[in-house]
């Protein structure tokens, strides 16, 4: 069978998955005759997710186009933000706890499991509540149940903060979800919790808040400065505060 030979070029945000000699400029490789552009793309190390164009000989194709001899192939990033099909809800794999915990801090629906329910549940569960996969995990961003899916970046939270905040522009409402477990916040008043909170706390904070999933009780002035600073920061760069509070 003839294997036509392709030249490639990928976008610099695209180079850290591809080997060393493609991230100069164009490089070449041969191809079955038979498979997909979004298959060689993939086999090259990058994940389909993290690509937005794919362009040959200067036009968008579909990722199904079969590349033919002497195309020249642009392979793009996804592109900053990124839409989506539906609302912009997350799963997070497994390594993600912290990221998981600071989206919830910020309002933004984010399932996480601590136990590692495998590559292939995580899929179906993407697939089934249609939420964005978020990893770092490249084989698991390659399964195609996915509804859609994430290349986590960096392995600091603060950044990755930023990488999903910038990505998806999820709409932020700090202080409205339970960070424990991703359970929607609602006002509680202190006569509603008599008797599950300590003296000092009830004597000292006015707002309070419940979760109405596991009933964790939240009060505003018990936030760590360090929480209120990432809710800050993500605020002012990715979106405008909701106030909890009437
Ligand atoms: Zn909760």
């Amino acid at each position: 069978m003839e294997r036509p030979e392709i030249t490639l070029d990928f976008s610099p945000d695209l180079h850290l998955f591809v080997a060393q000699p493609r991230r100069t400029g164009r490089s070449t490789a041969r191809t079955d005759g038979v498979s997909s552009l979004g298959h060689v793309v993939e086999s090259l190390g990058v994940p389909l997710t993290e690509v937005g164009e794919l362009l040959v000989d200067g036009r968008p194709v579909a990722f199904s186009h079969v590349p033919a001899e002497g195309e020249h192939v642009a392979v793009r990033a996804v592109t900053r933000p990124q839409p989506l099909p539906g609302p912009a809800r997350f799963l997070l794999d497994v390594h993600l706890g912290t990221l998981a915990r600071r989206l919830r801090l910020l309002g933004v629906d984010a399932a996480y499991d601590s136990v590692d329910i495998g590559d292939a549940a995580l899929a179906a569960r993407s697939a089934a509540e249609q939420r964005v996969m978020l990893s770092r995990d490249r084989g698991l961003l390659r399964r195609r149940e996915l509804w859609a899916g994430g290349y986590v970046y960096s392995h600091r939270p603060p950044e990755q903060l930023r990488d999903v905040l910038s990505r998806f522009a999820p709409p932020l409402a700090p202080w409205t979800r339970c960070t424990a477990c991703n359970g929607e916040l609602r006002e509680a008043g202190k006569e509603s919790l008599q008797g599950r909170l300590a003296a000092g706390t009830e004597k000292s904070f006015e707002v309070f808040a419940e979760c109405t999933a596991c009933a964790q009780v939240y009060w505003r002035g018990a936030h760590h400065a360090r929480l209120t600073a990432i809710v800050d920061e993500a605020v002012r760069d990715f979106g405008t505060a909701r106030p909890v509070t009437s």
